[in-house]
């Protein structure tokens, strides 16, 4: 399906449509009418158009419509110093806006996000590390020296490097003057340096099947989808490494998805080691300078591996020979602010577009992916044992019924004298709790009222560390009250249940001596900071951590031998359609932490229910018999991934004009009948209230093969707006909240 379209050139003063980065209204118009400008344009150019009284970026995107008055038409201000978008990403741009009902604006905006596009200086002055390190240093240039030796070798800017170190510019200055560091001009874009693709790879067992597979898929250069399937520690990463060998062989570009920022510092390691050079990253955590250099770099092919969060499906690659998208079951590839996209879907589509292959990889895939190879759809590889000597740990049902444990105590007997066994050999124990902050509820002990967000339908997050009370929905604080708001009692406020602070209480009563380290987002300033406590921790720095959701994801802590599931019972609460297979893939996923190297692991998994099924799949392990059957239930309610979904979500400050549009929408749903859809609502959203705004949702139903977007746009076209009521629009939905 690769792209066959030939860009156009226009003559200057010709009429063009150029889409902008700017929506004028939600259904406007997102490609304007512009002259050509001097010197002509052509299909793809980034230019700089005037809009009112500003200039703005936008990309030529075909001949204009002439439909406005040529008198009045204005030029084009430039076209900017950077390569054209290729006609395949502006295909893919366009095809992503149909399927998530995004104006093209928006989905323009996620492609040209690299800072300093508009700008055109050619140098920058940088820093980086030139003599040797004397001994005794202040503490602010030990940090300069560290900051640097993060970025590895990397050249920074002096606000990148007094931002990082926490430092004045005069600190850098004195250590340029010692002769420390060296300060230069350097040209703001340079290549990355080269990988060396043709060192041999180290597959072995089942891997090489694998491995050949893929290197086969990329060696064919057309679009298919393999769904990677392994248990953890089974060598996914190192076998679709072999497929980005094969893709930089052929002098193509490369990039892997990873879902957690966190997660690439071991991933880097790996690809230096691997290919004898690190590949480029992009991601939140990376600095200005590095995103403008990597934007300009992937369109010219100077950067040939990109590893990546989400947004990186976005990036003007010059020739994409290959994607992968590791984790894949992730939730947070769905980005739920902004534009409503799932990037692993999004990956799919590109790849298709660009006409290369996808794999996408997973211990334990979505359902989704499941069902598409279950169906053909997608090539499906299984690997089945860890490698090496490393065993699949054993799985245990802690029955808390049986447990003797008072209120305010959340580690049950059998679990703690595990977690001792552990501490005694030197071994780590991991305490797995999805729960940030200390309590999640305070409450009053002397009238029952629980301290709620004033702006949210939300209770407040008791967070010792920051000694306040924290909405998780809208992020607002308050100081812990030791008056009753509701009835002014004095000295009654208690915290309810547990967050990782209050198991770190209990576990460093419990267990002194021990050295017990939390990993949990919100105790981190930057990505930078967790990555290097990530670190610290695999190198042995603590006996016992304690961590939300954070640490199921793929990290590798080599002396940790048990894990112990505090709460197993909490996703299966709630009525998510997801419920089931969500806590299947976490507990398996952090399960899946234990004895990853020689030593054998453990998991326990706590729980009130251990005859619940699917707490007995999780212990059964017996996978495909979880999935078979979590799909035929989908499949007899119709639901994803046997049927489609979207969700519709208003919010305005007023809640009867919310519901009075959601109740006119559901009144009007004949375009919605048309294709045999059904309208659930409006209700309430789970979450009724955020940052003041009332929220009301609807759920539209269909099957499988009917073109709800379409439908979607008509019906929604019917009904005129307020001007402060917003409406957001959920292709395939994952969280409804
Ligand atoms: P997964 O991605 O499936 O979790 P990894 O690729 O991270 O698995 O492999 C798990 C561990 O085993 C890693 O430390 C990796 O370096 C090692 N490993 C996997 N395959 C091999 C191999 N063929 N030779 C040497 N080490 C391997
Ligand atoms: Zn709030």
């Amino acid at each position: 399906m690769a792209q066959t379209v030939t860009d156009r050139t226009y003559a200057p003063g010709q009429t063009v449509g150029v889409l902008i980065t700017e929506a004028l209204g939600r259904a406007g118009p997102g490609v304007l009418d512009y002259r050509a400008p001097e010197g002509g344009c052509g299909d793809g150019d980034l230019v700089e158009v005037p809009l009112g009284p500003r200039k703005i970026l936008g990309v030529v995107w075909g001949p204009g419509e002439g439909t406005y008055d040529p008198a009045k038409l204005r030029a084009i201000a430039r076209v900017l110093d950077a390569r054209p978008m290729r006609a395949e990403l502006r295909s893919f741009l366009t095809r992503a806006a149909d399927y998530t009902l995004t104006p093209l604006p928006a989905m323009l905006r996620l492609a040209t996000r690299a800072p300093g596009l508009m700008s055109g200086a050619a140098t920058r002055r940088v820093y980086r590390l030139a003599g040797p390190v004397p001994n005794q240093l202040t503490d602010a240039r030990f940090r300069v020296i560290e900051a640097l030796r993060d970025y590895g070798g990397a050249s920074v800017t002096l606000a990148e490097l007094t931002e990082a170190a926490g430092c004045t510019a005069s600190v850098v200055k004195g250590l340029v003057a010692k002769g420390v560091l060296a300060e230069e001009d350097a040209p703001k874009d340079t290549p990355y340096p080269p990988l060396n693709a043709h060192a041999d790879g180290r597959l072995a067992g089942d891997q090489i099947a694998a491995g050949d597979a893929l290197v086969a898929a990329v060696d064919r250069n057309d679009y298919s989808c393999t769904l990677l399937k392994g248990v953890t520690g089974s060598g996914k990463t190192e076998v679709y490494l072999e497929a980005v060998a094969e893709c930089l062989r052929q002098r193509r570009q490369a990039l892997v998805l990873l879902p957690e920022i966190a997660l690439t510092a071991d991933f880097l390691t790996r690809v230096q080691a691997r290919f004898g050079a690190r590949p480029a990253e992009w991601h939140s955590g990376v600095t200005m300078t590095e995103r403008r250099r990597l934007w300009r770099m992937v369109a010219t092919g100077g950067a040939s591996f990109v590893v990546g969060a989400r947004s990186a499906l976005f990036l003007p690659f010059q020739d994409l020979g290959l994607i992968v998208v590791d984790e894949e079951h992730d939730t947070s590839y769905k980005q739920e602010e902004g534009v409503l996209y799932n990037a692993r879907d999004m990956a799919v589509l590109r790849g298709a577009i660009v006409g290369c292959p996808v794999v996408l990889a997973s211990a334990t895939p979505s359902l989704e992916s499941w069902a598409n190879a279950d169906a053909g759809k997608y090539l499906r590889l299984n690997l089945s044992a860890r490698f090496g000597a490393a065993e699949m740990p054993q799985m245990h049902a802690i029955d808390m019924r049986a447990e003797a444990l008072t209120n305010d105590r959340f580690i049950s007997p059998s679990l703690a004298a595990a977690v001792t066994a552990r501490v005694a050999k030197g071994e780590q124990s991991l305490l797995f709790l999805n729960r940030r902050g200390y309590a999640p509820i305070t409450l009053c002990r002397a009238c029952g009222h629980q301290v709620g967000c004033d702006d949210c339908d939300a209770r407040m997050v008791e967070h010792r560390f920051l000694k306040r009370l924290v909405c998780h929905q809208c992020g607002a604080t308050k100081p812990v009250p030791t008056t009753c708001p509701a009835c002014k009692v004095e000295g009654k406020m208690a915290a309810v249940g547990p967050g990782v602070e209050r198991l770190a209480e209990e576990v460093t009563a419990r267990f002194p001596g021990a050295r017990v380290a939390v990993l949990s987002s919100d105790l981190f300033g930057s990505a930078r900071a967790l990555k290097a406590q990530i670190e610290t921790i695999a190198a042995g720095g603590a006996d016992i951590i304690i961590g939300t959701q954070i640490v199921a994801k793929g990290h590798n802590f080599p002396l940790l031998t048990l894990v112990g599931v505090i709460d197993a019972d909490l996703g299966l609460q709630g009525s998510d359609l997801r419920a089931a297979e969500r806590t299947f893939q976490l507990m398996r996923q952090v399960a899946g932490r234990a004895g990853r190297a020689e030593l054998r692991g453990t998991a326990l998994l706590q729980t009130h229910q251990p005859d619940h099924p699917v707490i007995r799949a999780i212990l059964g392990g017996d996978e495909e018999a979880f999935w078979k059957a979590e799909a035929a239930e989908r499949q007899a309610a119709g639901v994803p991934p046997y049927g489609r979904m979207a969700g519709i979500i208003l919010s305005g400050p007023d809640v009867a004009q919310v519901f009075d549009v959601g109740a006119d929408l559901a009144r009007r749903d004949a375009p919605l009948r048309r294709i045999g859809a059904q309208v659930f609502g409006p209700a309430p959203a789970p979450i009724a209230r955020v940052r003041g705004r009332h929220r009301v949702r609807l759920l539209i139903k269909a099957d499988k093969g009917t073109s709800l977007q379409a439908a979607l746009t008509e019906w929604v076209a019917q009904v005129k707006l307020p001007a402060n009521l917003r409406l957001a629009i959920d292709i395939d939905p994952q969280s409804f909240y």
